[in-house]
């Protein structure tokens, strides 16, 4: 009988393993779960397709879905979410965004890729509508349908690492004047020294991002349940939406290391819609 293999996670991880099994065994039956509606693509480029260097959202996608099907014989299962793994029956439960009917798979290999999730700083806020991370094709359609359906100007990008100075970059050259704060004191701590940093810091600058660093949010201030401000340490600053990325990410499954009978996997929205 042919080896059963479940991928849960269609991020590169999810992907490369798939096509890896392939290659290793040619008659393995093998299924390939994302919670996302598009296959596998590049999250390194969506600040470039946010600010149109990339020309759309689609141009970040690796493979079309006919390269697994067809090219690869993967079973490619978007927009399904896993629940559940049962590890002593050697099965997963999935659910599709589609129709919201649970399925069970069987595996002899289960594969776990989920990846990670953006996190938000716990500060009052933090729910108000205007508040970002950055994280999937989704999060950079809501942030674009946000910031044109308010005909914004301006945006505050909490952390200043890598993410966040090329989200700042992305929200200048959409017209969007831009503040950034950073916690300590320097920009992009986690890859360059200070002295470094600060040559990035000063070109951007002259672009126009007005930093605070040393500085703490302490609110997201709002107005109608919407973003209209933030506090950072102690000044209040109005801008129109906020982009965070200063908590780092989850694991994008938490469980992974409880390996028990009726395992559950965390909640993890679905996208619902194709990105336009
Ligand atoms: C804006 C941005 C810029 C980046 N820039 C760079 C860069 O310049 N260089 C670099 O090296 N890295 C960069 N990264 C990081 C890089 O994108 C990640 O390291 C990479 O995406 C990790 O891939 P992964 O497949 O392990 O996980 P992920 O890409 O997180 O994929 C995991 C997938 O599993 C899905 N999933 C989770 N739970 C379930 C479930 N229960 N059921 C079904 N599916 C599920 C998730 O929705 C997701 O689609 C960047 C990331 C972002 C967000």
């Amino acid at each position: 009988m042919p080896k059963r293999i479940v991928i849960i996670g269609c991020g590169v991880s999810g992907t490369t393993a798939a096509f890896h099994a392939r290659k290793t065994d040619r008659t393995a039956k093998i299924v390939l779960l994302g919670d996302e509606a598009l296959p596998e693509y590049s999250r390194c480029g969506l600040p470039y397709a946010f600010s149109h260097v990339v020309p759309s959202l689609e141009a970040l996608i690796g493979y079309d879905e006919a390269f697994y099907e067809q090219m690869n014989r993967i079973d490619l299962r978007l927009g399904w979410k896993t629940t559940r793994i049962l590890v002593e029956k050697q099965t997963i439960e999935a659910i599709g965004s589609k129709d919201a009917l649970t399925e069970t798979l069987e595996y002899d290999t289960l594969i776990l890729t989920t990846g990670a999730r953006a996190a938000v700083v716990p500060v009052p806020g933090a729910d108000l509508k205007g508040v970002f991370t950055i994280r999937t094709m989704n999060d950079i359609q809501r942030l674009t349908d946000h910031l044109i359906e308010n005909n914004a100007r301006r945006v505050a990008v909490i952390g200043a690492g890598l993410t966040g100075s090329e989200m700042a970059e992305a929200l200048l050259q959409r017209g969007m004047t831009v503040l950034e704060a950073e916690i300590i004191p320097e920009i992009l701590p986690a890859i360059l020294d200070p002295d470094m940093a600060s040559i990035i810091r000063t070109r951007a600058e002259e672009h126009g991002v007005e930093y605070h660093l040393n500085s703490t949010l302490e609110e997201i201030v709002g107005r109608n349940g919407r973003v209209s401000g933030v506090r950072i340490s102690g000044e209040e600053h109005a801008v129109d939406a906020v982009i965070v990325r200063t908590q780092g990410l989850f694991s994008g499954n938490q469980a992974a290391s409880r390996p028990t009978s009726g395992w559950r996997l965390p909640h993890q929205t679905c996208m619902r819609r194709e990105i336009a």
